[in-house]
């Protein structure tokens, strides 16, 4: 299998030893994937990310997955996208970074990655497409990890088929 690769598919539902999470600051649910993550790993997900202490934007922090097929969720903070002049490539940039090294400390194999800013937070599907698949190629050329990018739709994952062909 080409690594990374895009799917379509609901990342809740992926035999991965983790999936992302598109969280927000306080780490305590929200919508979108976050809202679908808590939904299918019931609430001791929850519970766990009380214990957090929230988590800052472009940060990582890890938790057991529950009732989740995969065993951990990494959840992470992607910048709300504000014209783009705030920071948001750099911080978005960590976010993949963060995550993969997180991902790595617990000797995790193979994940799944949502499209991290791009619902409700407005960060243009490209741009942080680009930053996606530049970020999570270079890390799988020096790391054993299968890196899988969970698209909702086929729009988006036609995006990152085009960004991963570009490589
Ligand atoms: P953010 O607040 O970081 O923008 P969202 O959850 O609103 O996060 O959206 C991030 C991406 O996740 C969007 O492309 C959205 O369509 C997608 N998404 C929503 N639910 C799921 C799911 N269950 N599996 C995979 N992707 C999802």
């Amino acid at each position: 299998m080409v690594n990374p690769h895009a799917i379509v598919g609901d990342i809740v539902e992926l035999e991965v030893d983790a999936i992302v999470n598109a969280a927000n600051n306080s780490l305590l649910g929200g919508g979108g994937v976050d809202g679908a993550i808590h939904r299918a790993a019931g609430p001791e997900l929850l519970e766990a990310c009380r214990t957090l202490g929230g988590c800052e934007t472009g940060q990582a922090k890890i938790t057991p997955g529950y009732r989740l097929p995969a065993k951990y969720v990494i959840h992470t903070v992607g910048p709300i996208w504000s014209g783009g002049q705030q920071g948001e490539p750099a911080l978005l940039r960590d976010c993949y970074r963060n995550v993969l090294a997180l991902a790595s400390a617990h000797r995790i194999l193979s994940i799944a990655f949502p499209a991290i800013s791009t619902g409700a937070y407005g960060y243009p599907l490209e741009g942080a497409t680009r930053i996606a698949v530049g970020e999570a190629t270079d890390f799988v050329a020096s790391h054993r990890m299968d890196v899988i990018f969970a698209c909702f739709d086929e729009t988006t994952k036609a995006v990152y088929e085009e960004e991963l062909a570009r490589l």
